[in-house]
């Protein structure tokens, strides 16, 4: 299970922003010729783009994706189509319709929750012949017997729990219920964009079909938006991958340089290293190591004065105070190196968490043997003699060498002498 800190907001952000604008675009009534006409190539253009961008990233799961929304659109798009022009709806229109209501969340849920393990070619035809046999089979089905499919379609099956709400044929909906909870459990095993995104575009799907017929343009840009819906999840997982650090969560070091380069005119950088890590690492193994980095980088993350943390490279962690003075953070500096020192870590076998809530559960179960880790900080302000973020980043190193210099577990500011940087770590 993740701990809770994985689940985040931001994941659902940007899916629940374009299903607002999908259901406020869809009620908009009287559109100018710009919009229809936009509309109708609004969801072949996202699928060449979205799917193009998916294969850049060969993501076949979002790509599926994709086609089978974008195959549910075409079928229904030439049924409204046909509805629109002709003032009734096409003889096949009914079965066509539950055939999709009852298909599009399947698929969707199938492809959705199968992750990409085996050879890219492999999974890529695995896929593809799901889809054509699913596809070929009601096709085949609807062809031959026409009548038969519809009926067994739109039977009510369980009186008592039909209600009057209900504009979907009945089976849909324990198709949607399931869909909904299988992806549902895979956001919770698995929180990443993705799975939120694949999540709010189901729910996009369940609000659209029933409005197919009666609201117009619905169905074009419902199906337009939940296709953005996993392009932008596919953007925001590689933006996580490039600029956030997989071991720690913290943002990385290309993320700080762009954050260096949108400080304002006063700024503080604090440099911070982890003591004695290597021989941490010896004594306990490299396991415990990254556990330990972790924590101390949920540490880090949560300093106060308005600090943001990173994770430089290995054991080093920088600290970005915008718009602050160097008096005004130091506080804050040191009392995270407090904190940090005096955490005591319960170890009790090379793979035991870390995590403070798993940690204090299963503390007091068997012996454990404790350690703990302290840092040191290097931390300078933006001034004359050094004006560009680099330099000031490269003057809270020097700072830092000089905290190690003076015994570490201290704090020390660029320019000052190192003894008081000793009488700080002994008021400690
Ligand atoms: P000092 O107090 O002078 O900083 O001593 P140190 O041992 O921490 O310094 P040094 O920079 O020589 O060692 C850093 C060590 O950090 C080396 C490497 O084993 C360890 N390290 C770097 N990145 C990681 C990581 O991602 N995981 C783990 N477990 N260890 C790491
Ligand atoms: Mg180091
Ligand atoms: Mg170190």
């Amino acid at each position: 299970m993740p701990r809770s800190s994985a689940y985040r907001y931001s994941h659902f952000l940007p899916s629940a922003l374009l299903l607002l604008a999908g259901l406020g675009a869809a009620y908009v009534r009287d559109l100018s010729v710009f919009f229809t006409s936009l509309f109708n190539v609004l969801p072949t253009l996202v699928l060449l783009l979205g799917g193009a961008y998916c294969a850049v990233y060969r993501r076949q799961r979002e790509l599926f994706l994709m086609v089978t929304v974008y195959i549910a659109y075409f079928l229904l798009d030439t049924q409204t189509d046909y509805y629109r022009d002709n003032g009734k709806l096409r003889e096949d229109a009914a079965v066509t319709f539950h055939l999709c209501c009852l298909l599009l969340p399947m698929l969707y849920g199938l492809f959705g929750a199968w992750q990409e393990r085996t050879h890219l070619l492999q999974d890529m035809v695995a896929r593809f012949a799901v889809l054509m046999a699913v596809g070929g089979v009601a096709i085949g089905l609807e062809q031959s017997f026409p009548q038969a499919v519809l009926n067994w379609l739109a039977e009510i099956r369980w009186p008592a729990l039909h209600g009057d709400w209900m504009s979907l044929a009945q089976l849909a909906y324990p198709v949607f219920f399931l869909v909904f909870a299988l992806l549902g459990v895979q956001y919770i095993r698995s929180p990443r964009p993705l799975h939120a995104a694949q999540l709010v575009g189901l729910a996009g799907l369940f609000w659209m079909l029933p409005k197919t017929f009666i609201l117009p343009f619905t169905l074009n840009i419902m199906c337009s938006q939940v296709m953005l819906m996993i392009a932008a999840a596919v953007a925001h997982e590689a933006y996580q991958m490039a600029f956030r650090d997989e071991l720690t969560g913290l943002p990385g070091r290309r993320a700080l340089n762009e954050r260096l380069q949108r400080l304002g005119r006063n700024y503080v950088i604090a440099m911070t290293d982890v003591d004695h890590f290597k021989r941490f690492n010896d004594t306990h193994g490299h396991d415990v190591g990254d556990q330990v980095l972790r924590l101390v980088a949920s540490k880090l993350g949560k300093v106060g004065g308005g600090g943001r943390a990173y994770r430089y490279g290995g054991e080093e962690f920088a600290l970005v105070f915008a718009g602050k003075t160097l008096e005004q953070c130091q506080p804050y500096l040191e009392e995270i190196r407090e904190l940090i020192a005096a955490y005591i870590i319960h170890l009790r076998d090379p793979d035991r968490p870390v995590d403070d809530q798993q940690g204090r559960q299963r503390r007091g179960a068997g012996a454990a043997s404790q350690v703990s880790v302290t840092v040191s900080i290097g931390v300078a302000e933006r001034q004359l003699e050094h004006r560009t973020p680099e330099e000031v980043l490269k003057a809270a190193d020097q700072a830092l060498y000089a905290a190690k210099g003076a015994g570490r577990n201290c704090v020390i500011a660029h320019g000052q002498n190192r003894r008081g940087a000793v009488r700080t770590r002994e008021a400690a």
